[in-house]
């Protein structure tokens, strides 16, 4: 990305191993994702061209010397966020906080090859190379479904449970699916756009909210005898969000926050008053790659149906386009 609106597909150097934790991998597919239009919208600086993407899946072309977990040859999946999940804030399960934790983004995932930091934490391998067909699934793994999948943990979501998604991107479409998948008794996805209602109805959702801000809310209140939903997720990141959130949830009820938060200010007294657990930030991604990724390997999820535009790589300019102009949920690029 040269700056806001101007993204480029260029020929840089192939990614060698640098430390003997790494790994490069050749992509089998990659994508654009919802928190790239943030700085294509020019709401956060572009101050050089900077390569782009996070979300990868691939097959190991190299390690180096001290990697074990992972060899040439495989499938492999990793998120955002390289990890040694080994360090204490790994373990405790929050791998997007490793201490030696590398954003993947510095090194462009948008590309044919990616060297991956810290393979033996960070990459979780496939029995065999799935098919085409699958691709698309562990593709989402790598972010989209292993973040819905913390904000409906994060909500709390369960059997007994009301959960409401506030944001119908590929995130908010996925906690739906991560909701369902978790047992949640009522899931309302707020969404005025049909396409993407319908993609909700399929992932499991059973009410559809098209309204928003107060009516939101007072829409989310009446659904549930006047009580809010037991857990609200939040995957846009803005104020208007948020706020929808929070005040969507019950006395006691748990709000799972992933939108990338921009110029969100809490209120204090509101947030005393309104009794509401609140968790969520960068979502700890690996901690949930092998459970997701049977889920997909045995077809008990198809998170891939997210992936409603594909182009080549070279075409990734107009896979911005169309997410920008949301002609597009979210864009696969077949490197
Ligand atoms: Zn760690």
């Amino acid at each position: 990305m040269y700056k806001p609106g101007d993204v480029r597909v260029e020929e840089r150097a192939d990614p060698r191993i640098e430390l003997p934790t790494d790994a490069v991998i050749r992509l089998s597919a990659t994508c654009v994702c919802g928190s790239d239009l943030w700085p294509y919208r020019g709401v956060q600086p572009v101050t050089e061209p900077s390569p782009m993407g996070h979300e990868y899946v691939g097959v190991v072309e190299a390690v180096g010397g001290e990697v074990t977990s992972v060899r040439p040859g495989q499938f492999v999946v990793g998120s955002f966020w390289a990890s040694d999940n080994t360090c204490e804030i790994c373990r405790a399960g929050y791998q997007s906080a490793c201490v030696h934790r590398v954003p993947m983004g510095m090194f462009g995932s948008q590309a044919e090859y990616l060297r991956v930091p810290l393979a033996d934490g960070t990459l979780v391998a496939t029995p065999e190379v799935p098919g085409a067909g699958l691709i698309p699934s562990y593709l989402a793994a790598s972010d989209v479904l292993g973040t819905g999948w913390f904000a409906a943990d994060a909500a709390q979501a369960g059997p007994g449970k009301t959960v409401a998604v506030v944001g119908d991107g590929a995130v908010g479409l996925l906690a739906v699916l991560a909701a369902r998948q978790m047992g949640a008794e009522r899931i309302i996805a707020m969404s005025r756009h049909a396409d993407r209602q319908k993609l909700a109805l399929e992932f499991g959702a059973t009410d559809i909210v098209t309204e928003r801000g107060d009516e939101g809310i007072a829409k989310i209140k009446e659904l549930t005898n006047g009580l809010g939903a037991h857990s609200v997720v939040e995957a846009v990141g803005t104020q208007e969000a948020m706020r929808q959130a929070i005040r969507s949830a019950r006395p006691g009820g748990h709000v799972g926050f992933v939108g990338v938060s921009h110029d969100v200010r809490l209120d204090g007294m509101e947030m005393f008053w309104s009794l509401v657990h609140l968790h969520g930030g960068p979502a700890p991604v690996r901690r949930y790659l092998p459970d997701l990724m049977h889920r997909i390997a045995t077809g008990a999820v198809e998170p891939g149906k997210v992936f409603d535009l594909e182009l080549p790589l070279d075409q990734a300019a107009e896979g911005y386009r169309a997410m920008d102009e949301r002609r597009a949920i979210k864009a696969l690029l077949h490197p």
